[in-house]
This record gives structure tokens, C-alpha cells and sequence, in this order.
């Protein structure tokens, strides 16, 4: 009997493959004496071996489908199994004190975790996580249990999993990886938005795949409808192929558009800017026709390793975006870590609300040497294209004119050193916190562009965690209360003579696009595949038309009228 389970289409697409259930290994350890010891540690050294050999394969494969830079923590790992003090320490321990491996291995390896963990040294602290996974690794070779890793896939399948970080994201191999259903998360949570960059189907939020699919069974992921189906008949698989037919069908029309403009039925101009994760993005920014990158979240260089990358590495990759987009706008965002994005290796403290908590700006200001590096590589770069600076998490004043004085010291000092730097680098901010949204006139005197963060204003305007599909009914893109504040932040902008953009995911959004149009947005920047079926949608819009209509719609009193409203008169 095949079952369909309703989620959050994150992802558009339609792919059928069997099941793959990523799942964090269960690893009981009880202490046993034994017999032979001699037998004990040749069964502790198979289980090295293996986890060697293991960790050689992942290593290899990431190396070639991912880069070394997310190759280099498995490598970290070998490093570890090679270590003679942490491996003989075990063998003794077994020797000496007839235990099981499984348990002269915790023993040993607590004790390594807790003396690095109580290091000063932040590249020491990093080895208790190296440690730790190796454990795992070893223990799990031990005990018979299979651990996966995403990067390890061979072969086509659909993931199935209670979440995906964006770091296990970030590890998928598209070839082989053609869909993903998780219990957990919303539209706007981070490994939703890449599933859209690296055109993955994925449906999230299902509070219940995990239970409902066994490994190997074949599952349909509807990334547009947001729906699985689990074991599907003979003709629901027809229906979907079919689906997936009229889909492609309908991509190959807007692919007709890629070298447009962006221009709507009356004749006005807006642009349509693409955000991306990494400079491997830029490939799906040009190939689906975006003017700009509206947004570049940098976070992504900074994840799946094991140290903050260096001016120089920063350099390259800002170099590269800028220069393959010729000249065309790239605003590149700041560091914006925290939230959903960890960064193990800063080891920083874990918060009740990480959304609301030491992140972004906030942390960028406290730890400068982390910031002025990343500022130094952006202001380098900026001679090779057309750089804007945009600082994420703004919440007052201060911390704008704060991060923008310490961007102009690097600049200054830059320049002392004679090195070439751009004089037109706009500098502009995320308005994602509502106090900064409801100030905007103010901000609007000393920023030079606004980009809308809806995925966090909506959270935070509405107090419903975008991660968090038990609240998912409360995160409107249409409520009025938000239309309101984009209505703000807009107007202020352009009272001052700055532009205005947005590049949360409700920039992309069939629905919220003719209102955002009506309200004078100047930018929309989105998923680069929404590029082009917005750019085929505001061909089809009457800009004076909906502006003369946004006062009525103001007026609404629910999300859901505002939505009847969109449908029943600018979505024809
Ligand atoms: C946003 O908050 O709308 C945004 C674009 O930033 P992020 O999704 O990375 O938080
Ligand atoms: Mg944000």
C-alpha cells in the first residue's frame, strides 16, 4: 500500500528513488571483562583497520565531488587513528585491565576529549571533535553498526532524515542525491535554501518520514506540491512522471527568457538578482538569466572545515564572484554564523535561543580580528568587480556606524599599503530585526542600499521560529503586519534616494512578488532557479496598476485574505 505524507515544499522538482535514512548511529557501551586479551586488541585493530580504510574511501570521494578544503577533515581523522599514544594507550588498557575494546576506547578517548577541550588553544580545542568522530567511527566498526555520512553516497537515492545541517548539505553529491524529506524544518531554514541553489527536490518538515520509510524503499519527493509518497503504485509513478514531464516542459519556456530584461507589461524596469552559498553557485546564477547577485552568504566558506579561512582564501573566492559577474552588482553579505549555521570550531558557547542570541554582527563586533580579516579580503576584491558590503543582524544605529567605521579603517590602511581598492563600494544592511525595519528612516540616512531579510523579519516579527514546523502556520510572508514593515522600509529608502531590495525567500515568490512590485521594491533577489519563472511572471504585471491597489490591500485583515486577494487579481 503506497501512503503520502504531506510536508513544506522546499525545493521544486519531482525525483523517485529509493530510500537512503541518514540517522545518528545508537552507540551503548558496557564495560565487559574478558578472557583474552590477546583476542581483544586483534579485534580492536581489525576495527582500525577498517575505520582506515573507511575514512580513505570518504576521503578520496569528498576530495574529488567536493574540494579538498571539505576533504582535509577526513584526513584530520587518519591523522587521529595513526596517533601511537592515543592507540596503544587502548591496547594497554585492555591488556592490563581485561576490559572490551568497546570500552578501554571510551575510556581512553574521554580522557583525550576532556584534556583538549581544556586547552587554551583554539586549534587544540578542535581535536576533541577530530576525537570524537573517530570514536564513533571505530565504535561502530566494534559494535557492527553502520554509521553514514552524506558524502559517502555511491548511488541514486532520496535521503530521508530527521534534519539536514547545512553542513551535511553542503556534502551532498548532486549525481547521486536526487531528493530529500526531513521530519523537521521550514521553507526558509538554511539546508532548504541550498537544496534550491544545488536544484535538489525537497520536501521538509513531515514530522513524521522518519518513522514511516524503510531503507530501500522506493519514494516519489513532489518538491512543488510539497508531498512524499512512500511505495507508490504503478500509477501513481505514472501521474508523477507525467508531473515531472510538464514540469521540465514548463522550465524549458522560461528558459526562453534567460537573456531578457526584467521588465513588467507597463514598461518598468526592476532587477532580478540571484543569492548564492559558495562561488560553485555562480554557475546556476548566469545559467538562469539573473541581473546581480543580490545576495552572497559567505557563512558557507567559513563551514565543513576546521579553522577560520584566511584573508587569502576569503580573497579568492570574492575575487572569483566578482570578476565571472563582470561587472554586473554582487553585494556581498558579512559573516552571519550562528541560528542554524554552527561553526564547531569557534566553540562557542550553546544558547537557549540561538536565533536570538551572539551571532552575526553582534559577533563580528566583539571578535574584530575575525571581521577586520573578512573586511580586508571583501575591500581587496572589490577592484576586480562591483562590490557592495552588506552587514547582517542590524538591530540599532550604532552597530551600523560601528561596523562601517572599522570597513573604513581597513580600507584607509589598505590604501596607506598602496594596494588597489575600489572608491565605489556601496555599503548597505540586512533589515531583518523589526526595530531596524519600524526605524528605517533613520537608517536610511547613512546606509546606501536596504536588503530585506525576510526569512528572519518574518520570525522575528511574528515570534514563530522559521525551523520550527509546529509554528509554520504562524510564519506569513502575507500578513499585512509584514507588508507593512516592507512598505516602511521601502518608502524610507527611497525618501532618501536609496534603492531598496529584498533577498529573503519570499522575494521568489509567485504570491508576494505583485505585492512587493506594488510597494516599489527595486531588487528581488532570490534562489537562482526562481529567476526566471519571476522574470516570466512580472512580463505579465501592470506595476501602476497594483501600486494603485496596495492601499486596499493594506487594509486587509488576515494573510489569508491578503492571498485571495493576490489571486484573484494579479494572478492571471
Ligand atoms: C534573511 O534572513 O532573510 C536572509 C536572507 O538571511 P538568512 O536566510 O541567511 O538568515
Ligand atoms: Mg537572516
Amino acid at each position: 500500500m503506497s501512503q503520502r505524507i504531506k510536508g513544506i515544499g522546499a525545493s521544486a522538482g519531482i525525483a523517485v528513488a529509493k530510500a537512503f535514512k541518514l540517522e545518528d548511529p545508537i552507540l551503548e557501551v558496557e564495560k565487559k571483562t574478558i578472557e583474552d586479551p590477546e583476542q581483544e586488541i586483534k579485534r580492536f585493530t581489525h576495527a582500525i583497520v577498517q575505520s582506515k580504510r573507511e575514512l580513505e574511501t570518504i576521503k578520496n570521494h569528498a576530495g574529488k565531488e567536493l574540494g579538498e578544503d571539505k576533504a582535509a577533515i577526513f584526513a584530520a581523522h587518519l591523522l587521529v587513528l595513526d596517533d601511537p599514544e592515543l592507540i596503544d594507550n587502548v591496547k594497554n588498557k585492555i591488556n592490563d585491565e581485561n576490559v572490551n575494546a568497546e570500552s578501554a576506547l571510551d575510556d581512553v578517548t574521554g580522557m583525550f576529549i576532556s584534556m583538549f577541550e581544556n586547552m587554551d588553544n583554539e586549534y587544540m580545542k578542535e581535536r576533541a571533535a577530530d576525537i570524537r568522530d573517530v570514536r564513533k567511527r571505530v565504535l561502530a566498526h566494534l559494535l557492527n553498526v553502520t554509521i553514514t555520512t552524506p558524502s559517502m553516497i555511491t548511488e541514486e537515492v532520496i535521503i530521508i532524515s530527521e534534519d539536514l545541517t547545512p553542513s551535511d548539505t553542503a556534502q551532498l553529491n548532486r549525481n547521486y542525491v536526487k531528493g530529500f524529506a526531513t521530519d523537521i524544518g521550514g521553507r526558509t531554514s538554511h539546508s532548504a535554501i541550498m537544496a534550491r541553489s544545488m536544484e535538489i527536490p525537497a520536501v521538509v518538515g513531515t514530522k513524521m518520514i522518519t518513522n514511516k520509510v524503510e531503507n530501500g524503499t522506493t519514494v516519489i519527493i513532489d518538491g512543488i506540491d510539497g508531498d512524499v509518497v512512500i511505495d507508490p503504485t504503478g500509477s501513481e509513478l505514472d501521474d508523477y512522471i507525467e508531473k515531472r514531464y510538464k514540469y521540465i516542459e514548463q522550465k524549458k519556456e522560461w528558459a526562453k527568457l534567460v537573456n531578457e530584461s526584467s521588465i513588467t507589461n507597463d514598461g518598468q524596469r526592476v532587477e532580478l538578482a540571484a543569492n548564492i552559498g559558495t562561488p560553485q553557485d555562480l554557475k546556476g546564477v548566469i545559467n538562469n538569466g539573473a541581473e546581480a547577485i543580490g545576495l552572497y552568504r559567505t557563512e558557507f566558506l567559513y563551514m565543513n572545515r576546521e579553522q577560520l579561512p584566511t584573508e587569502e582564501e576569503q580573497f579568492e573566492a570574492y575575487k572569483e564572484v566578482l570578476s565571472k559577474m563582470e561587472g554586473k552588482p554582487v553585494v556581498i553579505r558579512t559573516l552571519d554564523i550562528g541560528g542554524d549555521k554552527e561553526l564547531p570550531y569557534l566553540d562557542l558557547p550553546k544558547e537557549l535561543n540561538p536565533f536570538l542570541g551572539y551571532r552575526a554582527i553582534r559577533l563580528c563586533l566583539d571578535e574584530q580580528s575575525i571581521f577586520r580579516t573578512q573586511l580586508r579580503a571583501l575591500l581587496r576584491a572589490s577592484a576586480f568587480g562591483n562590490l557592495k558590503v552588506m552587514f547582517p543582524m542590524i538591530a540599532t544605529l550604532d552597530e551600523f556606524r560601528q561596523a562601517k567605521s572599522i570597513l573604513k579603517e581597513e580600507q584607509q590602511k589598505l590604501r596607506n599599503d598602496n594596494l588597489n581598492v575600489s572608491n565605489s563600494i556601496e555599503i548597505g544592511m540586512m533589515v531583518e530585526i523589526p526595530a531596524a525595519a519600524v526605524m528605517a528612516d533613520q537608517f536610511a540616512k547613512e546606509v546606501d542600499f536596504f536588503s530585506i531579510g525576510t526569512n528572519d523579519l518574518i520570525q522575528y516579527t511574528m515570534a514563530a521560529d522559521r525551523m520550527n514546523e509546529q509554528v509554520a502556520y504562524l510564519y506569513q510572508p502575507y500578513n499585512p503586519g509584514i507588508l507593512r514593515l516592507v512598505k516602511n522600509v521601502i518608502d524610507a529608502a527611497h525618501k532618501e534616494g536609496k534603492w531598496a531590495g529584498m533577498c529573503g525567500e519570499m522575494a521568489g515568490d509567485e504570491t508576494a512578488i505583485p505585492l512587493l512590485l506594488g510597494l516599489g521594491l527595486d531588487e528581488f533577489s532570490m534562489s537562482a532557479t526562481s529567476v526566471l519563472p519571476a522574470r516570466s511572471q512580472l512580463r505579465r504585471l501592470d506595476k501602476t496598476e497594483i501600486a494603485d491597489k496596495m492601499d486596499e490591500v493594506l487594509q486587509l485583515d488576515s494573510a489569508q485574505q491578503v492571498k485571495e486577494y493576490v489571486q484573484k487579481h494579479f494572478l492571471k
